[in-house]
């Protein structure tokens, strides 16, 4: 078939958008041109859906109520895009990814299973691989996503719900997957059988391999289904031959997998178990849920000032409880006070604190907390014996010594060893769990001290009582 002319400039078009989203990615890598990199990026999908619209009015192929249709998912899709972008807070980011992925996801299905079934004529063998995989991988993650969400966001039905026989239930429905999808291949003229038969199989195959997953696991799970969403995307593009979708679905694939590795590696979980459909005893139903005994032992702001006033070293060990109170900018300003003061003063950032890669150390760089100052979980680890006060604000799965045994929803987790610091302050509101849903450890230990309470206003009172000492 020749290309005509419109083809060539949709083409060019096309491989102008790719460019944008890779600029747009590259300005991404740092927080200084990240607003940059967003809106490149947004302008090259801008580009690329209007391309398609001439695309399709130059060749003639639409009707009015198709056209009408594209406007008014366009109109609710744009809607739907900025509202959550203003009002999704922070710390609902990672749902709020869970569902764009389920609905990306679920429109690189829909995509390839329309080039299966729409045409006369029966695809070829290229078609129907790459459209198969697009409708595996794009329901897969459209179920999966949709747990996630429901997990992350806490629904309580989705959070309780179980699943007897796990890996059974995962094998079963990757081997029925699988042979529909080569059946799909070998025998094309049944194609409406083995695509249905496919995406339910494939729809099956994300619930019962997000359901048993739970705990600190989730944030590989997602990064996983990340990756996902891009692949289906990416071969829903080879399908329909554009190079758009190609190019973005491969992106957010490549960034997924680069992601998903670098996070399994930073929790020390296999990836490959999470693909298999999650880790052992990853429920805080299972494994150590009642927690330690003892008694905590509760502290007051003008103490805990005393501590960081006298102490030479000091260690803020922030985590989700600082993102939710928004007190980035009150840590910073105790951390400036004590500096000034003469107090070696560090940030210990473990990968999976908050609620998204990166969480803590975007929320802190917001604070004006130099780079510098923010130590990796293996590079602060070996100095918290000489730190005379570690001050967890907002912190718990992270810091748990529940991870160095066998057997808990966080075992294996590589934590920051707080409990190793000479004195121990840890700011919460009161005695609820972490993520993972069990007691910490570090909370009955000899040389920890309580100061409960919102962390904005517990800093804002120590800020306080430290401003008095040092007048
Ligand atoms: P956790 O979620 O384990 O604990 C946060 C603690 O903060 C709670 O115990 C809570 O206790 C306290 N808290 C909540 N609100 C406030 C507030 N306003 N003021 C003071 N304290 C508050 O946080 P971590 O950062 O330690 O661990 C992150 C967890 O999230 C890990 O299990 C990780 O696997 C998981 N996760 C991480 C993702 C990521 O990519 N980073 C994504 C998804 C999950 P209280 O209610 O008593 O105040």
């Amino acid at each position: 078939m020749t290309a005509t002319p419109i083809d060539i400039v949709a083409w060019f078009v096309y491989v102008l958008a790719s460019v944008m989203f890779v600029m747009g990615l590259h300005y991404m890598n740092s927080p200084k041109t990240a607003r940059k990199g967003n809106f490149i990026s947004a302008a090259g999908m801008v580009l690329a859906v209007a391309m398609a619209f001439v695309k399709l009015f130059v060749t003639g192929g639409y009707n009015w109520i198709a056209v009408g249709l594209l406007i008014a998912g366009i109109a609710v899709g744009a809607i739907a895009g900025v509202v959550s972008a203003k009002k999704v807070k922070m710390t609902d980011m990672p749902q709020l990814v869970s569902v764009f992925n389920t609905v990306g996801g679920g429109a690189a299905a829909l995509v390839a299973l329309n080039d299966i079934l729409a045409s006369d004529h029966t695809p070829n063998l290229v078609v129907l691989i790459t459209a198969g995989l697009g409708v595996m991988i794009g329901s897969v993650t459209f179920t999966g996503s949709l747990i996630a969400a429901g997990k992350l966001q806490g629904i309580g039905f989705v959070k309780k719900m179980r699943l007897p026989g796990k890996s059974v239930w995962n094998v079963l429905f990757i081997v029925l997957m699988l042979a529909s999808f080569v059946l799909l291949c070998v025998f094309p003229e049944q194609r409406l059988l083995w695509s249905i038969l496919t995406t339910v199989f494939a729809l099956c195959y994300g619930l019962v391999f997000v359901i048993p997953i739970g705990g600190a696991d989730m944030p590989v799970v997602i990064s996983v289904l990340n990756a996902c969403t891009g692949t289906a995307v990416a071969m829903s593009g080879l399908a329909i031959d554009n190079v758009a979708l190609i190019v973005a679905g491969a992106l957010v694939g490549a960034a997924g997998v680069t992601l998903s590795v670098l996070m399994s590696q930073a929790m020390n979980r296999p990836l490959m178990s999470v693909l298999a459909g999650g880790f052992g005893g990853s429920d805080a139903s299972t494994g150590a849920a009642d927690g330690p005994e003892g008694t905590m032992k509760e502290t007051t702001a003008d103490d805990v000032a005393v501590q960081l006033v006298y102490a030479d070293k000091v260690i803020f060990v922030p985590g989700f409880g600082l993102a939710q109170a928004q007190a980035q900018r009150e840590l910073a300003d105790l951390g400036e006070l004590l500096k000034e003061h003469g107090v070696e003063v560090e940030y210990a950032i473990h990968p999976v604190a908050g609620r998204m890669p990166g969480h803590m150390n975007v929320l802190l760089a917001e604070a004006n907390v130099p780079y510098d100052e923010l130590v990796d979980l293996d590079d602060v680890n070996p100095q918290f014996p000489s730190a005379n006060v570690s001050l967890v604000v907002g912190a718990n799965d992270v810091t748990n010594p529940a991870a160095r045994k066998p057997g808990t929803p966080v075992s294996g987790m590589p934590i920051l060893d707080v409990d190793k610091s000479q004195n121990v302050v840890v700011m919460k509101r009161g005695r609820g769990r972490g993520y993972a849903g069990i007691e910490n450890e570090l909370y009955f230990e000899d040389n920890t001290q309580m100061l409960f309470g919102d962390a904005k206003a517990g800093l804002q009172a120590v800020i306080a009582a430290v401003k008095e000492l040092l007048d």
